[in-house]
């Protein structure tokens, strides 16, 4: 299956992703995790990607659409994958349908979660990351809100969209994704 998880910075989508890969039996591509490694690598990818994370804004798609699709090749992402932080923008999620399209595949299902502004707030500051400035972390929750939401209205109109409650335990989270899962397998089923 190929599920993309949606949610503002600080939501959880990395941990709930680690466990999803686990029972889906797919990789876990994160985007983010994947620039911070170039960063760390001082690759020319790295250095270019650096001064937008510090910023808090999107690296530009170029950068991120040429990382991804060699990713998404890869002969272990051929029965699905788990994508968290990818697409961001529109054009990126377009870009990730025509790519799919090409080889005769699609997304399965889309999960939102949803987290609160105070609540994320609440976490960054709990949390320490170099990005996790608080002004940096409010950039990045506005890019959120105008770059990354509109993708929910776009993934909503294709009905691949499920969207649920991000507050609670780590377990609470996962059940609730969970039988977003199972949904969408039974779809995925019925279209054949
Ligand atoms: P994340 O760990 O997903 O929150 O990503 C950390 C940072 O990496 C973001 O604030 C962006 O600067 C950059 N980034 C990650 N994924 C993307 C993407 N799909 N498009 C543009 N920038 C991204």
């Amino acid at each position: 299956m190929r599920i993309i998880l949606i949610g503002p910075p600080g939501a959880g989508k990395g941990t709930q992703c680690q466990r999803l890969s686990g029972l889906l039996r797919v990789p876990h591509l994160s985007t983010g995790e994947m620039l911070r490694a170039a960063v760390r690598a001082g690759t020319p990818e790295g250095l270019e990607a650096a001064r937008f994370m510090q910023a808090g804004q999107l690296v530009p798609d170029p950068l991120i659409v040429g990382m991804v699709s060699g990713r998404l090749m890869a002969p272990d992402c051929r029965d699905g994958c788990l994508l968290d932080g990818f697409p961001r923008t529109v054009p990126q999620a377009e870009t990730l349908d025509d790519m799919l399209e090409r080889r005769a595949i699609s997304v399965d299902g889309v999960i939102e979660l949803a987290v609160p502004r105070d609540e994320l707030v609440r976490r960054m500051l709990a949390r320490k990351r170099a990005d996790d400035d608080p002004e940096i972390f409010s950039r990045r929750i506005m890019s959120f809100e105008e770059q990354t939401a509109p993708l929910l209205e776009y993934y909503g109109r294709q009905g691949k969209l499920a969207s649920i409650d991000g507050l609670g335990t780590a377990d609470e989270i996962f059940e609730r994704i969970r039988v977003s899962i199972d949904r969408f397998r039974r779809r995925a089923r019925i279209r054949g």
